[in-house]
């Protein structure tokens, strides 16, 4: 890979980054902050685009000290940088994820790695949400079997069984309808990021129906021949093969 400086890297975010990248790249900007999982999407692919360890050490503390202050940045986070690039602990020369491995992520609320075609929400609320009425419904499920074992009144078991039935039903309908919201937000937001890419039209008709159809990485390589105007005979495997490919074309 050829070097990049810090410098550029802001430029070739919004020219050459696919869209996960971009997403990542765009969430660090906005909230000063990736948990674990989007650090290292982002920040080992950032290492093979040509980013030095110095540089990058400055781009995250850049990011990182506006939310933690400098001081937590280097005694909690510099050390996972120098890490990745193979200067702490066993000194791994550690390679950037594919997107086979993107993909089958399991990103959970407040994530942001992952593939934007299979995950992508900002809507974390609705994931919240649904989460708790997740939990609550499983809570209510143990209540009524242990209490249809402990109460011996019939009367009470009846009325205890109508309600727990009713607060069963009401979870139920809530985790549906959180669901089927999610489903739509996700779309959505995907629409919304693809149109900042500047993909429209038939194109982006075309690259839905493929994350409807569950082939993400089609519809990743069907956006970067909307975004480069060309084609891409070999398909996305890589989010570092989509940058290469996308510089070859702009250079
Ligand atoms: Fe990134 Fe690959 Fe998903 Fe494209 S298909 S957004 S390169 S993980």
């Amino acid at each position: 890979f050829s070097e990049i400086s810090l410098k550029d890297i802001y430029q070739l975010a919004s020219s050459s980054f696919p869209l996960c990248m971009r997403h990542l790249f765009d969430k660090l900007r906005e909230n000063h902050h990736l948990k674990h999982g989007g650090r290292m999407q982002l920040g080992l692919f950032l290492k093979a685009v040509g980013l030095k360890l110095e540089d990058a050490l400055a781009f995250w503390k850049s990011e990182f000290s506006q939310k933690v202050g400098a001081e937590r940045f280097d005694k909690e986070y510099s050390y996972s940088i120098r890490h990745n690039y193979g200067k702490e602990g066993k000194r791994t020369d550690y390679t950037p994820y594919a997107c086979h491995k993107i993909i089958s992520s399991t990103p959970s609320v407040g994530d942001h790695h992952g593939c934007p075609y299979r995950h992508f929400r900002s809507c974390r609320l609705v994931d919240l949400f649904n989460q708790k009425f997740d939990v609550l419904y499983f809570l209510v499920y143990i209540y009524y079997n242990s209490a249809m074992h402990t109460i011996h009144c019939e009367s009470i078991r009846a009325t205890q069984k109508s309600i727990v039935h009713m607060l069963q039903i009401f979870c139920f309908s809530i985790i549906v309808v959180c669901n089927c919201r999610s489903l739509f937000n996700s779309e959505e937001n995907l629409r919304a990021a693809l149109g900042k890419m500047g993909v429209g039209g038939r194109s982006l008709d075309d690259i839905l129906d493929k994350v409807r159809s569950r082939h993400y990485q089609v519809a990743c390589t069907l956006t970067f021949e909307a975004v480069h105007a060309a084609s891409c005979d070999s398909g996305i495997n890589h989010p570092n093969q989509y940058f290469e490919a996308s510089q070859k074309i702009l250079q």
